[in-house]
């Protein structure tokens, strides 16, 4: 009886999320604020994505916005904060994800009428997050090849409901000795329709193209 109590306590959980979400999304629409979740663990190169795309986009006058969510503390808060854009800081504590719970009360926080697009930097995990939608038009995947040339094929689930992967740090992918095209005919054969797209956030590579593939 006990387990038939978790799974439906589990399965209660992640319905409220999926409602909550469905209401962040039609608060973003009605703003007409495109918004973009972003996935990948520490150190794949999230914040300096969001960063480096931002600074295009608010090149072409594009106002961007930004959530940080993070287990503890506030340094990609701070860098965002540094960088010139809105942003609020979610510490999820012991979760090791956001939820939309969350992200609907950050919302709360920014001035939607002053969003053109909103960059949602999930907690830095492959997995915990795949089943927490959290009201973003778009969810976004970065693995780097400085985690090595298995870490699409070790995270199908989030690789399934991905809508775009990132492979970053290319320019780095000799010294690794790791081949990205290995990550990308895992992804093509775990979700054959995600666009791939590979990057080098430091060294600026790929980030139009990355930007083309988000619609923007
Ligand atoms: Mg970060």
């Amino acid at each position: 009886m006990h387990k038939v109590c978790d799974i439906e306590l589990g399965a209660d959980i992640l319905a409220a999320n999926r409602r909550i979400a469905a209401d962040n999304a039609a608060l973003l629409e009605k703003h007409g604020i495109r918004s973009f979740d972003f996935l990948g663990a520490i150190g794949s190169g999230k914040t300096l994505l969001i960063e480096k795309l931002a600074d295009i986009l608010r090149s072409k006058g594009v106002r961007c916005a930004a959530i940080a969510g993070d287990v503890a503390g506030d340094d990609d808060y701070q860098r965002f904060r540094k960088h010139g854009l809105p942003v609020v800081n979610i510490n999820t504590g012991k979760e090791c994800h956001l939820d939309a719970h969350m992200v609907d009360h950050a919302l709360e926080k920014l001035d939607l009428g002053s969003i053109d697009v909103l960059f949602i930097e999930n907690v830095g995990n492959l997995v915990c997050p795949a089943d927490f939608p959290l009201g973003s038009k778009t969810r976004v995947t970065i693995v780097s090849v400085t985690e090595g040339d298995d870490m699409v094929r070790k995270h199908p689930v989030l690789m399934g409901s991905s809508d775009i992967l990132v492979i970053n740090k290319i320019g780095l992918a000799q010294i690794m000795e790791v081949d990205p095209e290995t990550l990308r005919k895992d992804a093509g054969r775990i979700n054959p329709h995600m666009p791939v797209v590979m990057t080098d956030a430091r060294l600026g590579t790929g980030l139009d193209r990355l930007l083309a593939k988000m619609g923007l």
